[in-house]
């Protein structure tokens, strides 16, 4: 049939893909998208699907926004390449820095460093909190806290800072130097977190809405307090944004929503619409003074890339940030959000269904027998992957990560697309309770 030489043509590929069973994946037909279009991808067979997770949480613009693309293809033609080392750059590396520092308004920030991802974003926040605490004589300050199904990246120092146990095991992570705490999952856990401090804790970070640990948002207060305890005991608060900047929650950025005044932010993803890669750190005047202060004495950061501040991606960047403002897409998200939100969440009742939790344009289900944190389903049963299968039978992609499905739709959806979003999730649903029920 049509379908099995689909499936063969791609027996045997060369790939190792991320995340899945290492080789094995040679011996599995993967999903080989070919061209987008706004909320949707079409794979090579021409089947249309609506993006749910917009690609892995970050074609915030969807797929055919001509502004970025004329934005890359004229920085391609003028400049394709400089690098910002030393005291050499390019003129899109420094107008993005200066936009990004004036659209961050939770508090004020001092500096940008750019990436070219998030991992490279959460890794860069741990020299540079290093570097600044040498600078200030207090080179043992030198832990992070975070927090258990936190989601940082998947680098040596980033996966250490993630609290996801796949991440770790049979890699020798976490490092020694992280700690982590209780995340706020009240379903799940029934309890608040604790804090254990000590005066060699240098940072914490958090996500403010957690994302690939499940979607848990935080109870609306929770930040604050948390950043009481951080402050007393001169801690800074590094908010990993790389999921929230942008408008996800329906705020500019995620720090807006939960009253977060962080020290130091990492973003990507949405920086670009993922167009092309590029991730970015922001640091607070006061750590970047004292960097600047002292850096004579304690020679340079030697710490970079050669694609920081790449021009082509700055270029699509400013382009993203412009569309972000000039059409108010945090406001869009705030507008479409309640269907989204009322829409899935309507299905809670579900038997199959333990929880269903998100804000703004960002949700979770997560599946358990008799409804409860306590009871899994059997892993074999696979029912998140029935669910996703249903769902992509159906024509729309979710990610599935155990009995955990997330989604993170386009924040240029349209109201006809959350419809047609909550329908298929119903569909699929019940399709996945009657097998369940076999
Ligand atoms: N931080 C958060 C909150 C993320 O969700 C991710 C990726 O999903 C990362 C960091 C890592 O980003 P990247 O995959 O660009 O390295």
């Amino acid at each position: 049939t049509e379908e099995r030489v689909a499936e063969l043509r791609f027996k045997g590929h060369g790939m190792l893909a991320p995340f899945t069973a290492g080789w094995q994946s040679t011996d599995v037909h993967p999903l080989v998208i070919e061209r987008s279009e706004g909320s949707y991808v079409y794979d090579i067979d021409g089947k249309k699907y609506l993006d749910s997770l917009a690609g892995l949480w970050c074609t915030a613009l969807g797929g055919s926004e001509p502004r970025l693309v004329k934005a890359a293809t004229e920085q391609l033609h003028k400049l394709p390449f400089y690098h910002s080392f030393w005291n050499r750059t390019t003129k899109p590396s420094l107008d993005l820095a200066k936009e990004l520092l004036s659209m961050f308004t939770a508090r004020e920030m001092g500096k940008v460093f750019f990436t070219n991802s998030g991992s490279e974003a959460n890794d860069s926040q741990v020299k540079l909190v290093w570097y600044y605490n040498n600078a200030l004589g207090r080179p043992d300050k030198k832990k992070f806290i975070a927090r258990s199904k936190s989601y940082h990246g998947s680098t040596l120092i980033s996966a250490s800072l993630s609290g996801l146990p796949a991440l770790h095991q049979k890699f020798d992570l976490p490092a020694p130097f992280v700690l982590h705490t209780d995340c706020p999952h009240y379903w799940r856990f029934h309890l608040p977190g604790t804090l254990n401090c000590k005066f060699t804790i240098a940072a914490f970070i958090a996500e403010p809405v957690m994302g690939a640990g499940g979607v848990i948002p935080p109870p609306k207060t929770y930040f604050e307090k948390v950043q009481v305890i951080v402050k007393k005991y001169d801690i800074l608060f590094i908010a990993d944004e790389v999921i929230t900047a942008f408008g996800r929650l329906g705020t500019m950025f995620g720090s807006d929503m939960y009253n977060i005044k962080p020290d130091l932010v990492s973003m990507a993803k949405a920086l670009s619409s993922a167009y092309v890669p590029i991730g970015a750190i922001m640091v607070s005047p006061e750590i970047s003074d004292v960097i600047h202060s002292q850096s004579n004495k304690l020679g340079s950061f030697a710490h970079g890339f050669t694609y920081s501040g790449h021009p082509v991606a700055c270029a699509v960047a400013i382009e993203a940030l412009k569309i972000y403002q000039e059409r108010n897409i945090p406001d869009h998200v705030k507008q479409i959000s309640p269907r989204f939100q009322e829409g899935v969440k309507a299905f809670a009742g579900s038997p199959i269904v333990g929880e269903i939790r998100g804000v703004g344009l960002i949700l979770g289900t997560e599946f358990a027998d008799n409804k409860s944190p306590n009871d899994p389903f059997p892993a074999e049963w696979g029912v998140g992957a029935i669910f996703g299968a249903e769902c992509q039978k159906r024509g729309m992609l979710v990610r599935v990560a155990g009995d955990n499905i997330m989604m993170s739709p386009p924040l240029i959806m349209t109201p006809d697309e959350v419809e047609e979003l909550v329908s298929i999730y119903g569909d699929a649903l019940k399709a996945t309770e009657e097998r369940v029920a076999e």
